[in-house]
């Protein structure tokens, strides 16, 4: 690294104490970044699915080993699934093996289309296959509506399904996969490269990007506190930079998390109803996070549901 952006980035964690000290930012849109030998990740927009960003607004990604590549994350969308694809062959020939699915959200998923060609296992949490039966129709249709009927892509099918844990070998490189118990959604799965020490986390994390609750707040929290121990020393957001450090980076979305928890609680024990949850709740972190108009009310809704039958 050049000593001025040395400076750069040493003044910038000096600001931001939980962020990473140098995540690899890409020369451009949609370019990749290598942020740990033979893994590379795609940052996605902090942005909605529009046809300008071709749904490219989650960190997906790829690991290469001595025999065999394994996708994480296939993409939003087809043409985000084949730009990734096309990324692969240029860093490597060697067959695409795997295609890890994080979870069910289209934003991750729906470029696995790219790849069928390929003929790859595709990896999901056991729960993932129940969910697309029921949601796949409708996600993609709301995909099909924002990008057009030959944009959007599809989920695939998953072969390999996670029910507790289990590890995929790409040649002298190992992978742990680990389905998780109801977090982000109800079949989030999280990735650890064992080589490098880095947790690939998919929604599981989101860092500037305000986190989208669409499982249950209070198990997303403690799964959050066990992966906390994974030994691991830097990890992949969903949305966020390219790499951040581990567990350091995952605070704010704790506090976030946390705070709602909290705020909701005291709503329900002094008799209000999920209206005044909805337009006060969180409201303390409004500065902190990116599309939090768009998320808090719906993180709000959601929870509240869960909390009112404690
Ligand atoms: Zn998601």
């Amino acid at each position: 690294m050049r000593r001025r952006e040395a400076l750069l980035v040493a003044a910038i964690a000096a600001l931001r104490p939980d962020r990473a000290l140098s995540a690899p930012v890409p020369a451009q849109p949609f370019a990749m970044a290598e942020v740990a030998p033979g893994l590379h990740v795609r940052q996605g927009v902090h942005e909605e699915a529009a046809p300008e960003n071709q749904d490219g607004i989650a960190n997906i990604g790829f690991v290469i080993g001595k025999e065999a590549v394994a996708v994480l994350d296939p993409g939003g969308s087809r043409a985000d699934g084949e730009r990734l694809r096309a990324s692969i062959r240029e860093q490597t020939d060697l067959p695409i093996r795997y295609v890890v699915m994080t979870h069910l959200h289209p934003d991750h998923v729906f470029g696995a289309v790219a790849f069928a060609d390929d003929r790859p296992v595709f990896v999901a949490h056991a729960r993932m296959a129940a969910m697309l039966v029921q949601r796949g129709e409708f996600y993609r249709n709301v995909l099909a509506d924002a990008l057009g009927i030959e944009e959007a892509g599809d989920y695939a099918k998953p072969d390999l399904l996670v029910s507790d844990t289990a590890s995929i070998d790409l040649g002298g490189r190992r992978l742990q996969l680990r389905a998780h118990s109801t977090a982000h959604t109800d079949n989030d799965l999280s990735i650890l490269d064992e080589q490098t020490g880095t947790l690939w986390l998919g929604d599981l994390l989101f860092v500037d990007r305000v986190p989208a609750l669409d499982g249950s707040i209070l198990g997303w929290l403690r799964e959050t506190k066990a992966l906390r121990d994974v030994p691991a020393t830097r990890a992949v957001p969903g949305h966020g930079p390219t790499v951040v450090s581990w567990p350091g980076a995952v605070a704010p979305q704790e506090r976030y998390l946390g705070g709602l928890v909290r705020d909701i609680r005291a709503i329900i024990s002094h008799g209000g109803d999920i209206e005044k949850a909805v337009a006060t709740a969180g409201q303390a972190e409004r500065a902190n996070w990116a599309l939090f108009d768009d998320y808090n009310g719906r993180n709000v809704t959601s929870a509240f549901k869960e909390l009112e039958w404690e």
